[in-house]
């Protein structure tokens, strides 16, 4: 360790966003105040749960807390704590860095941001905490000790794109801030921040949570006279109050602080258990997803506390994964302190207080659904994709899981509906749910596939996320009523007695009657087309269109052989079944020509047309474009009479 002063560069993007920062980002200054404290309040919290276990790092009489002292000349205002503190290489890694939280990926979108505007809602998920100060100081100094070391490291900027680091010294461990203020400019939003009232209102507005004391120390009135103490803040944890007594702002304030999240919560839960174990929780669902939710280590997780004491800041076990968007505290009553972080899986009180929390938070999901629409689809936009996983890995939750899931469907092509609401809509006689997959509503809406079902008056769900397919396999039903895709399997919604024949004899004839008539088409064109294509039938599910591709319900869809082939590379294409329309003037024109001469050679542009028509139709390419384009100029041809 080095004791001179040593000159560092903030990491580029650091650099760059400070700048948005302090220009941009908040229009509220003051609430630089509550990332200090909230970070003195993370320090003590740290301390405290370390001491547990290694009580040397308290010296006797130390108390944990957080003061405030202002300067006059110059005009400064320091945030002290009695916390964890810092080492140097710590200061260097979490003042130097910005966004540490986040993935590459995040961070190289946060650095290619356009406006002050991307950037800054993007960097509000991160929280920028320490360098608001910036918006209210061109000079920040910390001096800072970290338990259980000898020395102290001083960290000095004024935020114009580098920093002096230096040792330093301090009587106890924990941290100083010291902000030399701008002038105020009550335009600018920058006030007196040396005023006692003004800080002592702004810690009521933001920080009165903190659940140590935050001391504003005010030099003596007289001379030889004591400093004046006074605490600001009433202290009492937020969950342990009635809901009635507490407002929403005070909520998100604390929102703010558990998350570091610069914009409000969609909604929050207060739960308690009483009886054998006692827990309490208070939960939040953000109103954005954090750009790093849907990378492999999200920075997530619950604050678990020990009848008030925090034990574990980010514990990843008190929900199953699907549900990491959740943040918030729980505290427990009867778990131990030391709880070891290794064997938390295998805790019994976590295990108890999982169980409980999942149910309680998927319940206020549903409560949501159905009484806030508006808030709900904003949280199934933001979540809706990590609650899918849960579909497939959470079975002990599945109905209240699949209730929560929302589609696009063809009943309305403005809001997205649940299967309750779908099954609700249900007309008379329909038994099964219709769904459909693709890449794009534009995609799947016009498909072939849907003509008899949507003649019927029957809804489908469109199914466009690549997960809905991974999700579709581990829900063959809902309600009793299966799920069955538009492309697999031979459709029929005629209504069956109990032996499975027509309800309608007459129709059972035709249909009959119609299968001996074209067997000897069906098998024509399926020995023209059997490079392609597994089977050729008559098809119960079109109406206007002459034919369609399907696959056999326990089949691949189409669009997941896409899906695979795009992450895979070169998936061998499997056969499906081509399904002709009966009725069609195409097939019926074609069946005469092949009655009147099997070799006639319009019946073998006929079929590649068909089958490329059928591909075209559901957004497929055409397998083989040069022959498919052939067949077309000759039959153009011959239509044209040349
Ligand atoms: P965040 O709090 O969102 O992580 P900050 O920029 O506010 O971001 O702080 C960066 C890091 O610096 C914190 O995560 C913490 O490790 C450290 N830090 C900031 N203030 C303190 C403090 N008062 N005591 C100890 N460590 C601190």
């Amino acid at each position: 360790m080095s004791a001179e002063t040593q000159t560092c560069q903030f990491e580029a993007e650091t650099a760059r966003l400070l700048d948005l920062v302090i220009h941009s980002l908040y229009t509220e200054k003051e609430i630089f105040l509550r990332e200090l404290i909230s970070n003195s309040s993370d320090a003590l919290d740290r301390l405290r749960f370390e001491s547990l276990t290694d009580a040397a790092l308290v010296p006797a009489g130390q108390e944990f807390e957080i003061r405030l002292e202002t300067g006059t000349s110059p005009r400064t205002l320091s945030v002290i704590d009695t916390g964890i503190g810092m080492s140097r290489e710590d200061a260097i890694k979490n003042l130097g860095t910005i966004a540490r939280s986040g993935t590459r990926e995040a961070r190289e979108k946060l650095q290619a941001a356009k406006s002050a505007e991307d950037a800054a809602s993007l960097i509000g998920m991160f929280g920028v905490g320490f360098y608001s100060s910036f918006m209210v100081a061109d000079r920040v100094v910390v001096v800072t000790r970290k338990a259980g070391e000898a020395t102290a490291t001083r960290w000095e900027s004024r935020g114009d794109g580098s920093y002096t680091i230096s040792d330093s010294e301090r009587d106890t461990s924990g941290t100083t801030v010291t902000l030399y203020l701008r002038d105020a400019d009550h335009d600018a939003g920058i006030e007196d921040f040396t005023a006692t009232w003004q800080l002592t209102s702004i810690v009521k507005r933001h920080s009165d949570f903190i659940n140590y004391p935050i001391v504003m120390v005010e030099a003596a009135k007289e001379e030889g006279g004591q400093p004046e103490r006074r605490v600001l803040n009433t202290m009492k944890p937020i969950w342990t109050r009635s809901r009635s007594e507490v407002t929403e702002q005070e909520y998100n304030e604390f929102y703010k602080h558990i998350t570091h999240d610069w914009q409000d919560a969609l909604v929050n839960y207060a739960y308690k258990a009483e009886g054998l174990h006692e827990y309490q929780a208070l939960v939040f669902v953000p109103s954005k997803a954090s750009p790093d939710l849907y990378y492999s280590s999200p920075d997530t997780g619950i604050r678990l506390y020990a009848r008030r004491v925090l034990v574990i800041e980010k514990c990843q076990d008190l929900l199953p994964t699907y549900l990491r968007f959740v943040r918030g505290v729980v505290d427990a009553s009867d778990l131990p302190l030391n709880i070891s972080r290794q064997r938390l899986q295998h805790d019994l009180h976590i295990t108890q207080i999982r169980k409980w929390l999942t149910r309680k938070v998927l319940d206020s999901l549903e409560n949501l659904r159905t009484n806030e629409g508006t808030k709900y689809a904003q949280m199934w936009k933001e979540f809706g994709r990590a609650i899918k996983e849960g579909a497939g890995s959470d079975f002990d939750h599945k109905d209240r899981i699949t209730s929560l899931l929302m589609f696009e469907s063809t009943h309305d092509a403005t809001a997205l509906t649940s299967l309750k609401d779908y099954v609700a809509r249900m007309p008379e006689g329909q038994a099964d749910i219709y769904y459909l997959t693709g890449g794009s509503r534009s995609a799947v809406e016009n498909s072939p596939h849907l003509e008899a079902i949507r003649e019927k008056g029957y809804e489908v769900l469109f199914m466009l996320d690549p997960v809905d397919e991974y999700m579709l396999q581990f829900m063959p039903e809902f309600d009793g009523k299966q799920l069955k895709s538009a492309a697999k399997g031979a459709l029929d919604l005629d209504k069956k007695d109990a032996e499975g024949k027509k309800e309608d004899p007459a129709k059972e004839t035709e249909e009959a009657a119609e299968r001996e008539h074209y067997a000897s088409l069906l098998t024509g064109v399926q020995e023209r087309l059997s490079e392609d294509i597994k089977e050729v039938r008559l098809s119960h599910r079109l109406v206007k269109s002459p034919a369609c591709l399907v696959v056999d319900d326990y089949e691949m869809s189409a669009y997941m052989e896409k899906l695979l082939s795009q992450a895979k590379g070169d998936v061998p294409k499997r056969k499906r079944v081509l399904e002709l329309n009966p009725k069609h003037p195409v097939v019926v024109g074609l069946r005469k020509r092949f009655e009147a001469n099997a070799s006639d050679p319009v019946v073998d542009d006929s079929a590649t047309v068909i089958f490329g028509m059928a591909l075209l139709a559901e957004g497929s390419e055409i397998a083989d474009p040069v022959k498919f384009n052939e067949a077309m100029v000759r039959m153009t041809q011959r239509s044209l009479g040349e």
